[in-house]
């Protein structure tokens, strides 16, 4: 069934009013009618099972049958922190991550990053990025959109290491495996960094170790800076359970 995400003071005790781009896509692309169903869902972890009323041109209004808590938001908090590779590859990024259920992101720039966005690009890009997020959380089932960060530096990046549990820096060269770096994880929130194609600097590796990150590898391959958040995601989220199954 689709989905909508929709402002919580859009949401009232029986209704629900949808309203901007939404209204295009209920009445000329799924040319929704009357009684036709959707879920709206409040962003913050809760979806309301509705019927349309009535389509009006700026609004949808929708009768609430159901609520429940969203089914698609996991149980363990993934933050993905990539320093911005080149082209449209972050868009890649932002998209398959919260298909598999990454809890924000936060584009870097780091030593050997080539992309260049000054503050006014920088928020252009951040519209655009946050777009390809709640319409891959729509799509996905997700209860919530992840934020995506305007781009930061690496010494403000390090500054927000101490707000996770446990910091994962994806560094080829050494670490710990990454199996092994989960089974040592206390608490349920994640951060992983990931370099630009060039990678990281030894001395960036070292300044991440003493802000506490944990180096991983992630064996033998040399994975693309798009491909490696991807995997790390995967693994985290099957070991946890995330994916199907028993957590490992
Ligand atoms: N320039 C590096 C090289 O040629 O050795 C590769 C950088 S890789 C394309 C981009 C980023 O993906 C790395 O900085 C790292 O964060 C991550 N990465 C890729 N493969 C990895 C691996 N096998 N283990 C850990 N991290 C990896």
């Amino acid at each position: 069934m689709q989905r909508y995400f929709v402002d919580s003071d859009a949401i009232g005790p029986d209704r629900v009013t949808i309203r901007g781009d939404d209204v295009h896509h209920i009445k000329n692309v799924l040319r929704m009618s009357p009684e036709d169903r959707l879920i709206c869902c409040d962003g913050q972890g809760r979806d309301y099972l509705t019927e349309v009323e009535s389509i009006g041109t700026d609004e949808v209004r929708c009768r609430i049958i159901d609520s429940s808590p969203s089914p698609g938001e996991p149980g363990v908090r993934v933050s993905v922190a990539s320093s911005l590779p080149k082209g449209d590859k972050l868009e890649w990024v932002l998209q398959k991550g919260t298909e598999l259920g990454a809890d924000s992101f936060l584009p870097f720039t780091s030593a050997r990053t080539v992309v260049k966005l000054d503050g006014k690009r920088a928020a252009k890009k951040q519209i655009r990025w946050q777009r390809i997020v709640k319409e891959a959380a729509e799509q996905s089932h997700r209860g919530r959109i992840p934020p995506v960060e305007l781009p930061g530096n690496w010494r403000g990046l390090l500054e927000k290491f101490p707000s996770y549990d446990r910091v994962l820096f994806a560094y080829e060269k050494e670490g710990q495996s990454l199996a092994d770096a989960l089974k040592g994880a206390v608490g349920r929130r994640f951060l992983v960094v990931i370099g630009p194609e060039g990678g990281f600097t030894e001395a960036e590796a070292m300044e991440a170790a003493s802000a506490g990150a944990v180096p991983v590898h992630l064996g033998p391959r040399i994975l693309r800076a798009e491909t490696a958040p991807l995997a790390i995601l995967s693994c985290i989220f099957y070991s946890y359970g995330e994916m199907g199954g028993e957590p490992l």
